[in-house]
C-alpha cells in the first residue's frame, strides 16, 4: 500500500510558517540522514553499506546510544560521515519545561562534543515535534534544526514501499530520513541500496553539503 504524498513529504505551508528550519538539502547534494543509532546491531551494517556505494551520511544520533556506544560513533566519524543531534533520550519536546529544553538541546550537544572532540552544528528534533520554544532553544545553543523533504518510511517495515516512495519524490535536493532503530531493522539496508541506486539512475550526488 503506498500512502498519501504528505505522508513522506512536509506539506508546502508548514516549510513557509518555519523559515529557519532547514528543510531541504542544497541543490545537486541529496543528504541522506539517518536517526536514533547507534545501535549494536544495526549502525555497523549501515556503515559497510554506505562505504560499498562511497556514500557519506549525517547521523542524528541520540546521546544516551552515543555515550553508551561511544566505538560506533568514533567508528561513524572515522568514516568520513557527520553528525549531528538528536537530543538526550528521545522525548517529544513540545510543551515541556525549560529545564527539559535545556537538557535535551543544549546538555546532549555538549555531551555528544565532550565525548566525540567534534563539533555539532544540527539538531533534529525527536518525532520531527517543534514549537517557537524548540527552536529558540536550538538557536540559542548555536545548532540549526535540520528537518528533513521527505521520509523514507523504512519505520512501516516494507522495503518495496520505500523504494516506490523514493522513485516518485526523491529530488536533486532532498533530506531523505532513515532510522537505525528496531522498527527499520528489517528494511534499512535494502532502502538505502534502492535509493543510492535510484540517485545513481537519476544522475543525482549524494553529499554532506554545510548548512551555513
Ligand atoms: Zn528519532
Amino acid at each position: 500500500m503506498i500512502r498519501p504524498k504528505y505522508y513522506y513529504v512536509p506539506p508546502v505551508p508548514l516549510r513557509t510558517i518555519f523559515k529557519s528550519v532547514i528543510w531541504n538539502s542544497t541543490n545537486d547534494h541529496i543528504l541522506l540522514s539517518i536517526d536514533d543509532g547507534p545501535s549494536v546491531s544495526e549502525t555497523t551494517k549501515i556503515l559497510n553499506t554506505l562505504r560499498d556505494s562511497s556514500v557519506k551520511a549525517l547521523f542524528f544520533v541520540t546521546t544516551d546510544a552515543a555515550i553508551k556506544n561511544r566505538h560506533l560513533v568514533n567508528e561513524i566519524l572515522a568514516q568520513g560521515h557527520s553528525i549531528g543531534n538528536h537530543s538526550f533520550s528521545h522525548k517529544r519536546l513540545r510543551f515541556v519545561s525549560g529545564s527539559i529544553l535545556k537538557r535535551e538541546i543544549v546538555d546532549s550537544k555538549s555531551a555528544i562534543e565532550d565525548a566525540t572532540g567534534t563539533p555539532i552544528m544540527y539538531f533534529r528534533p525527536p518525532y520531527g515535534a517543534f514549537d517557537p520554544f524548540v527552536l529558540k532553544a536550538i538557536k540559542k545553543s548555536g545548532q540549526k534544526c535540520v528537518m528533513w523533504s521527505l521520509l523514507s518510511g523504512d519505520f512501516l517495515g516494507s522495503g518495496s514501499e520505500t523504494e516506490k516512495v523514493i522513485k516518485n519524490y526523491l529530488n536533486p535536493d532532498s533530506i531523505v530520513v532513515y532510522h537505525d532503530n528496531f522498527k527499520s531493522r528489517n528494511t534499512i539496508i535494502e532502502s538505502l541500496i534502492s535509493t543510492i541506486q535510484t540517485a545513481n539512475e537519476k544522475d543525482l550526488k549524494l553529499e554532506i553539503p554545510q548548512y551555513v
